[in-house]
């Protein structure tokens, strides 16, 4: 086998790893039957136990990935056994890395992009905004880009940055695939307007 073959063996075993632990992140959520509940993307989410829920799933998916990536490892091994060592050899490159990634969090790294206290959050201030002590009478907690804040009132009441939701992306594919697969779940901040509640990504 040629040189160049080689290598492109390996970037394809790279590409397949990259992306098959993330397909449950990637695909699960994004069916129009998942996201009655949700106003399509970019739109701020009212919190609701839906919305809660959600986080919940998300983070789910986002641990199941150490499961799924199980396959690429294993299609690795056996490739550079008895097949193609270069495409196994990328696939064994690709998915030790996402099992380091995900696993320096337990060693004080960054934090998923879901959390349970994030989902605890979340309930807390729909809670709150049900009583009508959070903000004024009608308080109708919304979950923009940059953070939540109250779509009657106006006022900002979390700053905590809104991650993937897993809803259906809009526009021009593969963009809003590619900025998916990059930002990995992470908020998407955006640097021009921090008035609150921008909803541009
Ligand atoms: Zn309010």
């Amino acid at each position: 086998m040629s040189f160049i073959a080689s290598i492109g063996y390996f970037f394809f075993g790279v590409a397949i790893a990259v992306l098959v632990p993330r397909f449950p992140f990637l695909l699960m959520t994004r069916t129009k039957g998942f996201n009655t509940h949700f106003p399509p993307h970019p739109e701020a989410v009212s919190l609701s136990p839906y919305l809660t829920q959600r986080i919940l799933h998300m983070r789910m998916f986002y641990w199941l990935s150490l499961v799924v990536v199980l396959l690429p490892l294993g299609l690795g091994i056996a490739s550079i056994r008895w097949g193609n060592a270069a495409f196994g050899f990328g696939l064994w490159v690709s998915s030790g890395w996402f099992v380091l990634n995900r696993l320096q969090y337990f060693v004080g790294g960054q934090p998923p992009p879901w959390t349970k206290e994030m989902a605890v959050e979340l309930q807390i201030l729909a809670d709150e905004a049900e009583r009508s002590s959070l903000c004024c009478n009608w308080a109708s907690p919304h979950w923009g880009v940059t953070g939540i804040y109250c779509a009657n009132c106006n006022k900002l009441l979390s700053n905590m940055p809104r991650p993937d939701l897993g809803r259906k992306r809009h526009g021009r594919w593969p963009m809003g695939f590619l900025r998916l697969l990059l930002s990995d779940g992470y908020p998407m901040l955006t640097f021009a307007s921090q008035d609150g509640h921008s909803e541009e990504e």
